[in-house]
């Protein structure tokens, strides 16, 4: 089932030339008309497109073999999120592209003012393993759109999609302006030595600082998309098997390594039994007696992980109540609920990344508000309830990336809402519009005739009292 394929490596030395490379293809952009620079944009995401429908089988393939996704996971939750977004910025090429007139004051009133949209140049694209195809190619859509030339850095831990798209990029599209530059943390941290207009990071928290320091030298802007624990409250009016359905669904996917995973479950004692009841059944329901044997179940991504998770396994406090399976040389972990786990166990401390639910009993909403209040804003927030009023009481008291009544990862599916962090969990937002606008300076444009210069006298000097009295 893993395949152990062998990460092809972009050599340090080579680094400098390829970014020339692009760096002058932006550079030639720039002599060009408008309306050639905006060809040659919607011809680029036309192959990206061409690149997807031709390659879907490629693509779900190193998925599999990377994670053991199922096509169908890789389809709905990876790829489609990227066509879609594709096909609409096809669409709405020229609506996002146009000069956005502003409102103007009576002393404007004969002059033209308005936003252009221009690109920032050269940007860096640095992904992360856990949707490795998406994650760097769904910033593409939005930076080809907006006319920017990009280097892309796939994670090196998901080695066969790294190779993948190390072989399909330069096959669809102009090689003076999209490159992708391959390897770990060593080639990740040369690329940041250089000058980029633009660095669009997914990963961890602690990589982000590292990046956004690197970035600090040179003034770059940067997207962060970063991880952290998103927290689930079930209330007790929710609907507790709708609401074990969904919560399990998104840990399961993946097993678990999803950045918007339900992290934890707060809820009272009166539903928790019964939660933890209608979770054991809905993985069942999904995966079967033995997910192991499911071809839907996915993989940890590599033996360091799978040594992280079960660490974590082993040093909770709390109490297991599923039966539990692990196998080190098909990095198996099976689905795992906890309960009794307190505040301070090390399942309630760093973000999961696996297939482990901690539980935690909570007395009120009021002190499940207070747990998210006290740790570092998360990147999603679920909220399970029948009652509109609990909902808006949590939304005003909580800050986070997003908040989501009854489901869970379907706001990243809504491409028209922003999706991205707040504090600890990101800078900056994509998807859709969202990721053109990331990628562009809205240049403000005052374009104004000589003609009426003499009205102009009362702001040039010399000054006297009178004319401020005017
Ligand atoms: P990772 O190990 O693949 O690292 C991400 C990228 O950072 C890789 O390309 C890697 O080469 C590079 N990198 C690693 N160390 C580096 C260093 N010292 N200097 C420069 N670059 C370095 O992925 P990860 O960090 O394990 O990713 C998991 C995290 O990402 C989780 O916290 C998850 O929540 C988060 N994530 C967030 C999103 C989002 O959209 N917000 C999406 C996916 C994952």
């Amino acid at each position: 089932m893993m395949s152990e394929a062998v990460l092809i490596e972009t050599s340090v030395g080579d680094i400098p030339q390829v970014l020339d490379k692009i760096r002058a293809g932006f550079k030639k952009r720039q002599s060009w008309s408008d309306f050639e620079q905006k060809q040659h944009a919607l011809s680029q995401l036309k192959a990206l497109k061409r690149l997807f429908d031709e390659n879907m089988d490629q693509i779900t393939a190193a998925l599999k073999a990377d994670l053991n996704k199922s096509e169908v996971e890789s389809i709905g939750l990876e790829l489609n999120v990227v066509r879609a977004d594709i096909i609409e910025a096809i669409r709405d090429f020229y609506k996002w592209t146009a000069p956005q007139y502003v409102a103007k004051g009576v002393a404007n009133m004969m002059d033209d003012c308005y936003m252009k949209p221009e690109p920032h140049g050269v940007g860096l694209i640095i992904g992360a393993w856990n949707y490795p195809f998406q994650l760097v190619t769904l910033p593409l859509v939005g930076a080809i759109a907006a006319g920017n030339a990009i280097i892309i850095k796939p994670s090196e831990l998901s080695i066969n999609t790294s190779n993948l798209v190390y072989d399909l990029i330069p096959k669809y599209l102009d090689n003076d302006f999209y490159a992708v530059v391959t390897g770990g943390a060593d080639v990740a941290q040369c690329l940041l030595k250089e000058r980029f207009d633009h660095i669009f990071y997914t990963g961890s928290t602690h990589v982000g600082k590292i990046v956004m320091k690197a970035a600090a030298e040179h003034l770059t802007p940067v997207t962060l998309e970063l991880g952290g624990k998103s927290p689930v409250i079930v209330a007790d009016d929710a609907n507790i098997d709708v609401a074990a359905r969904r919560i399990m669904w998104g840990k399961l996917a993946n097993a678990g390594q999803t950045c918007i995973a339900p992290d934890y479950v707060m809820c009272s004692e009166s539903v928790r039994d019964r939660f933890v009841d209608s979770c054991k059944k809905a993985a069942e329901q999904f995966f079967g007696k033995d997910p192991s044997k499911s071809s839907d179940y996915c993989r940890i991504v590599n033996t360091r992980h799978f040594k992280r998770v079960t660490g974590l396994m082993e040093a909770t406090k709390g109490t297991c109540v599923s039966e539990v399976v692990t196998d080190e040389d098909q990095r198996y972990i099976s689905p795992a609920l906890y309960v009794g786990v307190t505040e301070d166990d090390p399942l309630l401390k760093e973000e999961i990344f696996g297939p482990l639910l901690p539980i935690l009993t909570v007395s009120s909403i009021d002190e499940a508000i207070q747990f998210v209040n006290e740790r570092e804003k998360p990147l999603a927030f679920y909220v399970f309830t029948e009652n509109s009023k609990t909902f808006h009481y949590i939304s005003s008291r909580t800050s986070s990336g997003a908040l989501v009544q009854n489901t869970v990862f379907f706001q990243a599916g809504i491409n028209t809402l922003p999706f991205g962090g707040v504090g600890n969990s990101g800078i900056g937002a994509y998807h859709g519009k969202h990721t053109f606008d990331t990628y562009s300076h809205m240049k403000p444009i005052l374009r104004t005739g000589t003609k009426m210069d003499f009205l102009l006298k009362v702001i040039y000097p010399p000054h006297n009292k009178s004319k401020i009295k005017q």
